[in-house]
């Protein structure tokens, strides 16, 4: 039986938060639409301080912020987004349009098309999130899609210049430096100076996240890819000073990103707690670190390797790290999660920056339900038929019957239309 060693916040304390956050969104994407660039500029002023004469950067801006990055930070980026690159468009290869003949004459198929524009969101407002950059628009552009927007907020009144490096190396058509909500907002909703886009893709914080959520329907979105979430799975096999060190290498995005160790060892589990202690006193985000592992961190003992597959589809969570004898178990039967990390050789760090996976991933359980970010959620799977004159008379009878049973007579006069110019002249139901 599954128990907690140490528990973080209950499902009701996180609603509440969700709650608050989902009114002061809805607000902010009211006054958007209402008041345009007005209402942007004004919001990033109250949220960011941040009021240049304009948000967008012209091609000479970027340029002079790009001349300001180190030599080897740009090597650094090319390198991870070659990566990035490299699987992605492995990934779109593998996509492919489709064309069969079902029965003698009818023809059906589909093609997989881009998605005309998109809004990349980069988030910012703690850490500059260069990753992001490549995740976002590099995927975009991998995928075909024709024009790229891309914003990220300014980190503590300063462009982000690496962020933005990483943001033209990748494509994009457009940068802007505008953050949070009214980001998302001016590209979904579009305002005097932003035309608006088909669909915003991007992580961002609570905020953010649930504006995506808002908007969707009237844009496209991802997928939920809030406040980030590690789970580590260890058996006694494992090393209490690397899953410490992993755990708290994702609390330190902020405060409200949980942090769970599943194990079979009640000893891993003890030496785990002494561990995150002992690295709180030297651990540079510590502050951050040490109040999301307080508030929301876990560990849940349970008694074998099957329990610890059902508590970790349970959770559903964004990263999820195998330190166990025989890793590859949890790819075989874990159907829930964002992305596996197998074996004690690699972690949530090569991920989200470098290795090639994308680090767009679903959290707060929305891995029950879809994958992560990737070149496939830019296309369009649009289907398209054909058929002979002869299969036409064919179907026309099924179809006018079957229309006749839902009681939609201009739907049958439609098929018995085709019966009768491609068949029997005088065909009814
Ligand atoms: P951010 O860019 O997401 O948000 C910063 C913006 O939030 C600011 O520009 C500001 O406009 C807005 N904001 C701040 N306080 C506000 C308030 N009270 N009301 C309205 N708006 C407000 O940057 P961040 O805050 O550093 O968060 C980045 C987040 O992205 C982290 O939570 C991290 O875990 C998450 N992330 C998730 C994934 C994923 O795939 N799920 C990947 C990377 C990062």
């Amino acid at each position: 039986m599954a128990r907690f060693l140490k528990q973080g916040k209950t499902q009701d304390e996180l609603k509440l938060v969700d709650s608050q956050v989902s009114e002061i969104v809805s607000g902010i994407l009211a006054d958007v639409e209402q008041r345009g660039d007005a209402a942007v500029r004004d919001l990033s002023a109250k949220f960011d301080k941040w009021t240049p004469t304009a948000f967008r950067l012209s091609d000479a801006e970027i340029e002079q912020i790009i001349a300001k990055v180190p030599e080897k930070t740009l090597e650094d980026i090319k390198f991870a987004q070659t990566q990035i690159r490299r699987f992605a468009e492995a990934q779109r290869a593998a996509l492919r349009d489709l064309e069969i003949e079902t029965i003698p004459g009818v023809t059906l198929g589909h093609r997989n098309i881009p998605v005309n524009s998109v809004g990349c969101y980069i988030p910012g407002g703690r850490y500059p999130m260069v990753a992001s950059a490549h995740m976002s628009v590099l995927t975009a552009k991998v995928a075909g899609v024709k024009r790229v927007v891309a914003c990220t907020p300014p980190i503590r009144g300063e462009i982000p210049a690496a962020t933005v490096a990483a943001m033209a190396l990748a494509g994009a058509d457009e940068i802007y430096i505008l953050g949070g909500v009214q980001a998302v907002a001016a590209m979904a909703l579009g305002t005097e100076s932003i035309a608006s886009v088909d669909m915003i893709v991007g992580p961002g914080n609570a905020f953010v996240a649930e504006a995506k959520r808002q908007l969707y329907g009237r844009v496209g979105i991802d997928l939920f890819a809030g406040p980030t979430e590690i789970l580590v799975i260890a058996d006694a096999s494992a090393d209490a000073e690397m899953v410490a060190c992993d755990l708290l290498g994702q609390s330190e995005h902020g405060p409200t990103s949980p942090a769970v160790l599943i194990t079979t060892s009640e000893q891993l589990a003890n030496g785990t707690l002494a561990e995150i202690e002992r690295q709180l006193t030297t651990l540079e985000t510590a502050d951050v670190a040490g109040k999301a592992w307080a508030d929301n961190g876990a560990i849940i003992l349970v008694d074998s390797i099957e329990e610890a597959v059902v508590e970790a589809d349970k959770l559903a969570y964004e990263h999820v790290e195998v330190l166990t004898e025989n890793p590859r178990y949890f790819l075989e039967h874990m159907t829930n999660y964002g992305a596996l990390f197998l074996g004690p050789e690699t972690n949530v760090a090569y991920g989200d920056k470098v290795i090639g996976t994308n680090h767009t991933l679903p959290t707060k359980g929305a891995a029950r339900y879809t994958g992560g970010l990737w070149v496939g959620k830019f296309i369009k799977t649009c289907t398209y038929q054909e058929c002979t004159p002869e299969a036409s008379a064919y179907i026309g009878e099924y179809a006018a019957r079957l229309c006749d049973l839902e009681n939609f007579s201009g739907h049958r006069e439609q098929a018995l239309l085709r019966v009768r110019r491609y068949g029997k002249a005088t065909a009814t139901v």
